[in-house]
């Protein structure tokens, strides 16, 4: 087969936070990828792609998977274009390689799963990208190893930054984002069930914009908590936000039986301690992309070998239901008051 000794032709759909930052990646650090095509429907962004990747733009999707010569579609589009965009790739023969979350309604995600399923011989990947980060993978072999015993308590941080307001604000205010924990607290709610092997039975969440009222307005709590708990009793609390001053705190801690693992207490920027008249600071990284510079790119490098290799990922699209499920029982308490049972 030539895909395995050329280039995998990629078109990447959305050109946004992230998807300018894929782009950049496949663009100048994959070196078994060639980015063909783009598509967004932001005229800057699509200019700018022209200019800086030397690429093919469309402002459709559709005529770009019918017309560009490509092997695979990289998906960073709004969550609720995900299925549509997804099937439309596949039933052209196109690998794909899609964002979290899979979708934002059921009924619709369980037709994409459907057609997923049906096209076993193209590659599907799910960004669940914190998988692929070398902390929580070194957790993950520890965990395996049996090194902190039986899991007891997780928590899990994941708040973006104040100075990230304004874009997450135009993001959510464009599109439906699906809300705190189907757009953030997925990505813990993915590693709890990595680590654990285990789903929760019930949850009970509470959400609030009191440190941005303006997110009222759009359906947006800005904080949200919610606590999961599994069949043998073992307890998960989630935190999504996006108000922290200092910067981007994604933090897990996982409480075992013989000890305890945290991962990422403080998200130090590197090893520089400034000592000024302001007093001793550990500078802090500022956004996700920053975070998870090195996991963006090592899962895009994954999916390429997937699709050269022809394996399917890790990261089943059963995975990518299931959190989206708990994410969304967590929403309907937070909404409702109510503990919520979870049916998977
Ligand atoms: P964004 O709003 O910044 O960008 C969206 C992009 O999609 C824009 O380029 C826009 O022109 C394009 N677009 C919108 N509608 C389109 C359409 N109908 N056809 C083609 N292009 C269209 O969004 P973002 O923040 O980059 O998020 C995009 C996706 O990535 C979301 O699903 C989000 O959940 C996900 N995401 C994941 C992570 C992560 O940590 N893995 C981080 C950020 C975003």
């Amino acid at each position: 087969m030539s895909i395995e000794m050329d280039k995998v032709k990629i078109g990447v759909i959305g050109l946004g936070r992230l998807g300018m930052v894929h782009t950049e990646h496949l663009v100048t650090l994959i070196s078994d990828a060639e980015v063909i095509a783009v598509c967004a429907v932001d005229k800057e962004q699509l200019m700018f792609a022209e200019e800086n990747f030397g690429v093919t733009t469309y402002d459709d999707y559709k005529k770009m998977i019918d017309e560009a010569p490509i092997d695979a579609v990289v998906i960073v589009a709004p969550t609720g274009f995900h299925p549509e965009m997804t099937e439309y790739a596949l039933n052209a023969g196109k690998h794909v390689f899609c964002e979290k979350p899979l979708g934002l309604e059921m009924p619709e995600v369980e037709d994409m799963a459907t057609q997923i399923n049906a096209h076993s011989d193209l590659v599907f990947q799910l960004g669940f990208m914190r998988r692929f980060d070398a902390s929580y993978r070194h957790a993950k072999e520890i965990i395996d190893a049996n090194g902190i015993g039986d899991i007891i308590y997780i928590r899990a941080y994941g708040i973006d930054p104040i100075s990230g307001m304004e874009s997450f604000t135009k993001f959510a205010t464009d599109n439906d984002s699906g809300g705190i924990f189907v757009d953030m607290c997925i990505h813990d709610i993915d590693l709890i069930r990595w680590y654990t092997g285990m789903d929760p039975v019930e949850t009970w969440a509470v959400g609030n914009d009191i440190a941005a009222p303006q997110l009222k307005a759009i359906g947006e709590f800005e904080t949200g908590v919610a606590t999961l708990r599994f069949e043998n009793n073992m307890v998960a609390t989630l935190i999504g936000g996006r108000h922290a001053a200092h910067g981007n705190q994604v933090e897990m801690e996982i409480m075992g039986s013989n000890g305890w693992i945290r991962i990422a207490q403080e998200p130090e920027k590197d090893f520089v301690t400034l000592f000024t008249n302001a007093g001793v600071v550990r500078p802090s990284m500022q956004s996700f992309s920053e975070r998870f510079e090195e996991a963006f790119i090592t899962e895009l490098k994954d999916f390429i070998v997937n699709v050269k290799t022809n394996c399917q990922s890790d990261i089943s699209v059963d995975d990518g239901i299931k959190a989206l499920k708990i994410a969304k029982a967590c929403k309907v308490s937070a909404e409702t008051g109510d503990v919520v049972k979870i049916e998977l």
